[in-house]
């Protein structure tokens, strides 16, 4: 049997840290298998679902490197949905419900006072014709629920182990809106039916729904006479450095805004593959690497911190040990050489940065001298030789300086580097003296701005 997974994202908003981590799972899953990944765009909700945010989910996806074999729309399979639907509702799978939801929740409020889980009571069971009759008449439109057999269901999750769910105390899900709109779960299970997928895997928000699902599975395989119930693995979710959920905070945590404040793909699907896993989070800039070492085995249940600091040291770490050819293309056009970039990579937090110690090296850069330091540095701006600078000329400037000072170690260094390049950490000098040349450091020795 081979594996197809999907990734089934609803456009109705960017793509996130936290349901990206079900993308970079599936991905890696099927990669591992040698099966088949999917993009399933669930715009099922017309009014919610824009082309905007699914051109916005593929191009991420794709910057990611989690590229699919095969692409579906699940507002283009109305029909299929309709048919289905037809279907469950002649047999009685599907009923028509009628309560509206101020009913609904002063029944959930009283279920509550008396103690008792805020079940739907299937009311709508027991209608009439006749009753049913009069709600339409009074304009009222049927929503739809799926009768559950209110009993244990039962799988083994590749992530959690056994898992049971008693579906008695779980409300019918509702399917279909009063307004013909479908909601998520029967598209999906049709879907998943019709594409045979062979794996669910998701956040463990959905296992409650997958209780249902197996039972809409089930119906569905015996309806199509052909087709299997997917295994099922659910990841925990992420919280944040604090522990708490990370609900409220994704909007400021798109893939698209970290990619816009200079976070690498591979940063963060080093850091999301390993998160909540017994690997170590470190950079692994190919994703080779990480499908080699997917396993579900490694997986915890325990929710998994994600840190922005962690993020962003694991961005630096990555572009620190970046060849330039991976980079060359978003460096170039701004004058960053391989040898700037080699100089610089060491001390780069983003790309950006290396643009920026280009710009110290081009100048102008103000130098900062402290009082103190003045004589000193201008002492080194007339040791700086007249020919072209070399790899020995920082070397050999130093060692004078030396010579001709009792200056050793920072007292020696730092204020040169603070002339030079205006800031007190950065690249090897030796080649960023060479880099600057002789003109500019001169200048900048004599505190001209240069
Ligand atoms: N569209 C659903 C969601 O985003 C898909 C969940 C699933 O993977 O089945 O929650």
């Amino acid at each position: 049997m081979s594996v197809k997974v999907r990734f089934a994202p609803s456009p109705t908003g960017k793509i996130h840290v936290g349901n990206v981590r079900a993308a970079l799972l599936n991905f890696l899953f099927a990669r591992k298998e040698g099966g088949t990944f999917m993009l399933r765009s669930d715009d099922t909700d017309q009014a919610r679902s824009t082309k905007a945010f699914e051109d916005g989910i593929q191009t991420d996806l794709g910057w990611l490197g989690l590229t699919h074999d095969e692409f579906a729309r699940q507002s283009e399979r109305f029909g299929d949905y309709d048919k289905v639907s037809e279907w469950l509702k002649d047999k009685g799978f599907l009923y028509p419900c009628y309560e509206t939801s101020d009913e609904l929740d002063r029944k959930r409020k009283l279920q509550r006072a008396r103690g008792l889980p805020p079940v739907y009571d299937r009311a709508a069971l027991t209608l009439s014709d006749g009753e049913k009759a009069a709600f339409e008449a009074e304009g009222r439109k049927p929503h739809w629920r799926f009768k559950l057999s209110q009993t244990p269901v039962q799988w083994n999750d590749l992530i959690r182990g056994d898992v049971s769910v008693d579906t008695s105390a779980v409300s019918d899900p509702v399917l279909i809106r009063e307004d013909g709109m479908y909601l998520y779960t029967l598209p999906s299970c049709i879907d998943d039916v019709d594409f045979g997928i062979t794996h669910v895997i998701r956040g463990e928000d959905h296992v409650t729904n997958t209780a249902t699902q197996v039972e809409i599975f089930r119906v569905l395989i015996e309806l199509r006479g052909a087709g299997q119930v997917p295994q099922f693995a659910h990841h925990s979710l992420l919280v944040g450095a604090d522990g708490q959920g990370l609900s409220k905070r994704l909007g400021s945590l798109s893939i698209e805004g970290m990619r816009e404040a200079g976070i690498e793909a591979a940063a963060i699907t080093s850091l999301l593959a390993r998160l909540g896993t017994s690997d170590p989070v470190q950079p692994v800039p190919d994703l080779a690497d990480l499908v080699e070492g997917f396993s579900f085995d490694k997986m915890g249940r325990a929710p998994a911190r994600f840190d922005m600091d962690e993020l962003a040291t694991l961005n630096a770490k990555i572009l620190h040990e970046t060849p330039y050819e991976k980079v060359s293309d978003r460096l170039s056009a701004d004058g960053v050489t391989e040898e700037i970039w080699t100089t610089v990579r060491g001390n780069v937090e983003t790309l950006k940065d290396a643009v920026a110690w280009k710009a110290v090296i081009d100048g102008p850069v103000e130098p900062v001298i402290a009082d103190e330091d003045r004589a000193f540095t201008t002492s080194a701006a007339a040791l700086v030789p007249d020919a072209p600078l070399t790899d020995e000329s920082w070397g050999a400037l130093t060692a004078a300086l030396k010579e001709a000072t009792d200056r050793k170690g920072k007292g020696l260094f730092m204020p040169l580097r603070l002339a030079l390049t205006g800031q007190p950490h950065g690249p090897d000098m030796a080649v960023m003296f060479r880099l600057i040349g002789a003109q500019k450091a001169r200048a900048r020795l004599l505190g001209e701005t240069a």
